[in-house]
């Protein structure tokens, strides 16, 4: 017998499918020393697949002194780190890694989380909480996990236009001074590819003794001379109350964190039920990731490589009259405004090119923004970029999708 709930799970399961917004994972491993080629499981067997859209926009993820640094730590740590960070689960390499953070973003102190999700989570819920009379200034276009955080803090939010430091301020002019006043957005923005107005930002924010949060998951180990991200870039990190950024993306590990002031990070370490309730990062993780930090401040070969395989996509997609949102970052989106036909061009691409694209559908995006969201690493041949683009120019011709002309 079906039991009600599981009649409520199988309907709006359906509904999803109905319209094109289900999620189909791809089973993937990937292979050391050969991304972006990976093997795709399927129908009993595997295949071997160019991916398109991961996140390890370095390759730092199969870096020799990343695998070199998590293995040793594992001989001689062992798996995991066997508490919380209160109890036995501060390891050495914790230290190390929260110093170098603060290094990398000149600020006094870090800390770090298991992921850049619960690292926003936690302490906008914190922040949001505790500080009294807290009011969260939020960019239109934030991301899941600062929305989750401050509804979570159950503080006010005030949402801006995304990007735009004029609305901000007028917004911030309708609260008194007696309000703590938070505004939280990101460098780099996910699905577009667009870069906030830092500077101006911070002067808006600062005239109206705002705190800022920046959230520098998509930027950082990317851009600015060390891999600090926008804000470094433009010469503006100290203007930041707190900087946000993952260890999973171009770091190519996993985990998160928040570098401020040295009272800052204490308060969140103290109050943030995110930090404080759940085992730390293993040792072999926290290992991998110092040593991806510490090569990307020193070595920019991988930044520039990554820009020019960006540069030389860009172009190749104009030739053919392929339309994606023109951004000044590193995010190539390809945008289809369909969700079904985005469906099918990322089957397409994988079914008859060996192309892995992952569809990016509502609630990802707006319903009718639908894209391939394209991510070229260094490790991107020029051959596969040409394969690509003769793959993306076949299957618009094929579904009759419209090209941009010259
Ligand atoms: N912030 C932004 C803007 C993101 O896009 C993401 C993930 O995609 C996160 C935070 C979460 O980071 P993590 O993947 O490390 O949990």
């Amino acid at each position: 017998m079906t039991t009600q709930f599981e009649q409520e799970f199988h309907r709006q399961l359906e509904q999803l499918k109905t319209e094109g917004n289900y999620r189909y994972f791809a089973d993937l491993e990937r292979l050391r020393g050969a991304f972006p080629r990976a093997r795709k499981f399927e129908h009993g067997g595997t295949r071997d697949v160019t991916v398109w859209c991961s996140n390890d926009y370095l390759g730092m993820g199969q870096h020799p002194k990343v695998l070199r640094a998590m293995k040793t730590a594992i001989d001689d740590f062992g798996s995991g780190a066997g508490g919380t960070r209160n109890i036995s689960g501060t390891m050495h390499l914790h230290v190390e890694l929260e110093q170098e953070l603060a290094d990398l973003h000149q600020k006094p102190a870090a800390l770090l989380f298991t992921s850049g999700y619960v690292s926003n989570w936690a302490t906008l819920s914190t922040l949001g909480s505790r500080l009294p009379n807290a009011v969260i200034f939020s960019d239109a276009m934030n991301h899941a996990s600062m929305i989750e955080g401050i509804r979570h803090s159950r503080a006010e939010k005030i949402i801006w236009r995304h990007n735009d430091p004029r609305d901000l301020e007028k917004k911030l002019a309708d609260f008194p001074d007696s309000c703590t006043k938070i505004v939280a957005f990101e460098s780099i923005y996910s699905m577009d590819g667009d870069i906030a107005p830092i500077a101006e930002i911070c002067d808006v924010a600062e005239a109206f003794g705002a705190m800022t949060y920046l959230d520098e998951v998509h930027a950082v180990g990317m851009y600015g001379p060390h891999g600090a991200g926008i804000a470094a870039r433009d010469g503006v990190a100290d203007r930041l109350t707190l900087i946000q950024g993952t260890l999973g993306k171009a770091y190519g590990v996993i985990g998160g964190y928040i570098a401020g002031s040295e009272e800052l990070c204490d308060f969140i370490r103290s109050f943030a039920s995110g930090f404080i309730f759940t085992t730390s990062l293993p040792p072999a993780v926290t290992a991998g990731a110092l040593a991806s930090v510490r090569h990307l401040k020193e070595s920019s070969i991988e930044r520039l490589r990554h820009r020019r395989r960006v540069k030389e996509l860009r172009a190749q997609l104009d030739c053919e009259g392929i339309p994606h949102a023109a951004n000044p970052g590193h995010i190539v989106p390809v945008m289809i405004n369909n969700p079904e036909k985005c469906r099918r061009i990322s089957d397409m691409l994988l079914e008859f090119h060996g192309i892995y694209v992952q569809p990016i559908n509502y609630p990802t995006v707006p319903k009718g923004s639908e894209r391939l969201r394209i991510t070229p690493t260094p490790l991107h041949s020029e051959a596969d970029i040409a394969q690509l683009v003769a793959a993306l120019s076949e299957l618009w011709s094929q579904c009759a999708l419209s090209r941009k002309v010259a």
